[in-house]
C-alpha cells in the first residue's frame, strides 16, 4: 500500500467508522470533572452570589473573563429590578442590577442549541430546618453552583474543539429569588432573555440545574416530559447509551424553572434535575455535598449531545407540545 492509498483507507474509515458523529473534525477531550468540582468552590469562594451583592457582581466578572477566554462572542446582558421582599426579610427597595451571561460557540451556524444554568444564590434559606437561619443567604453549591461549573467546563472544550452546529451558553441571573408562594416572582433572567430575543429559536435548549449531588437520581422532569417528550427522549437515550447511573426512565416532579418560559414560548427545553435533594434552600448547600463524579456524568452526556449526536436528531425532536389550560 503506498501513501497515497493508505490516505484514501484512512478517509474511508473516518467517513464510515466514525460517521455516527456529525462531523467532527478533531476528537473533543473528555470532560474534566475535577476542574468542574474546582469551579464549584471558586464561586463559593465569592460568597453567595445575592443580586445587589458585592459577592455577585465579583462573580459575574469572573464568568464573563472565564468564558472569554474560550471564545470572542461573550455577552453580559443587563436588566434591572426590585427583588421581592417578605415577611422575614423584606428585599432592599432599591433596583438591582442583574446580568445573564451569554457564550456563543460556532457562531455561523443557523442550527443552534441553548446549554443553560442559573448563577444566582437564593437570598433565603427559608428551607433550612433551623428558623433562625431563614433570612441568611444559600451558599449555592449545588443550587446553581454544578449547572454552572459543568457549563463552564464545556465552554473550554468547546473552546478547543468547535462545536458542529451552533451552541449557546447561557448563565440565567435571577432564577432564586421569589417567595415560595409566588412562581411569577422566579425566572427572571429567563423570562428576561425570551422577552429581549422573540426571533431566537434554538432546536433545543438543555437545563442544567442542581446536577451535583453526590446521591444524584435524575427521573425525568414533568414538564419537560410532557411539554418536550421527544427531546427528553433523545436526552435519556443518550444517558442510557452511555450508561449513566443517575438517571432513571421514571417521571419525576414537575419543577418551575428557567426551561418554562422557552417551553411556553413553543421551543422544545429539558430540565436535567435531581429535585430530591434534602439540602435545597438551607444553608447546608455547601461544596462537600457535590461529588466530581456526578458533575462527571452530565458533563459527559452533554459533550456525547454536542459532538457526536446528529443535528437532524435534535430538528427531529424540536417539537412542542401546547401547554393545557
Ligand atoms: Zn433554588
Amino acid at each position: 500500500m503506498n501513501l497515497h492509498q493508505h490516505t484514501l483507507v484512512l478517509a474511508a474509515i473516518l467517513a464510515t467508522g466514525l460517521g455516527v458523529s456529525a462531523c467532527v473534525t478533531s476528537e473533543p477531550r473528555p470532560f474534566d470533572a475535577q476542574r468542574a468540582l474546582a469551579d464549584v468552590e471558586k464561586q463559593l469562594a465569592f460568597g453567595p452570589r445575592v443580586p445587589g451583592t458585592e459577592a455577585h457582581r465579583r462573580c459575574a466578572q469572573w464568568l464573563a473573563s472565564e468564558l472569554r477566554a474560550t471564545t470572542q462572542h461573550v455577552v453580559a446582558q443587563e436588566f434591572r429590578l426590585v427583588p421581592p421582599g417578605d415577611s422575614v426579610s423584606p428585599a432592599p427597595t432599591d433596583t438591582l442590577t442583574h446580568w445573564n451571561i451569554i457564550a456563543a460557540f460556532n457562531r455561523e451556524s443557523t442550527d443552534r442549541i441553548m446549554i443553560c444554568a442559573h448563577w444566582d444564590s437564593r437570598r433565603w434559606a427559608d428551607q433550612d430546618p433551623d428558623s433562625a437561619r431563614h433570612r441568611d443567604p444559600v451558599p449555592g453549591a449545588n443550587d446553581g453552583g454544578s449547572g454552572v461549573a459543568v457549563c463552564l467546563e464545556l465552554a473550554r472544550i468547546m473552546g478547543e474543539s468547535p462545536p458542529p452546529f451552533g451552541v449557546d451558553l447561557v448563565l440565567f441571573d435571577g432564577e432564586d429569588q421569589g417567595r415560595p408562594s409566588h412562581p411569577e416572582e422566579f425566572l427572571m433572567g429567563s423570562k428576561w432573555y425570551v422577552r429581549q430575543a422573540p426571533g431566537y429559536r434554538p432546536l433545543a435548549v438543555i437545563l442544567l440545574d442542581m446536577i451535583g449531588d453526590r446521591d444524584l437520581g435524575l427521573p425525568r422532569e414533568a414538564y419537560s416530559d410532557t411539554l418536550a417528550p421527544a427531546l427528553t427522549d433523545l436526552v435519556w437515550q443518550s444517558a442510557a447509551r452511555l450508561a449513566l447511573p443517575a438517571f432513571t426512565d421514571s417521571i419525576g416532579g414537575a419543577v418551575v424553572d428557567d426551561h418554562l418560559p422557552f417551553l411556553f414560548s413553543g421551543i422544545a427545553a429539558v430540565d436535567i434535575i435531581d429535585f430530591s435533594y434534602p439540602h435545597w434552600h438551607t444553608i447546608e448547600d455547601t461544596t462537600d455535598k457535590v461529588s466530581a463524579e456526578s458533575l462527571d456524568q452530565i458533563g459527559r452526556l452533554i459533550r456525547e449531545l454536542i459532538y457526536y449526536t446528529p443535528v437532524e436528531d435534535f430538528r427531529a425532536a424540536s417539537r412542542v407540545v401546547p401547554p393545557q389550560g
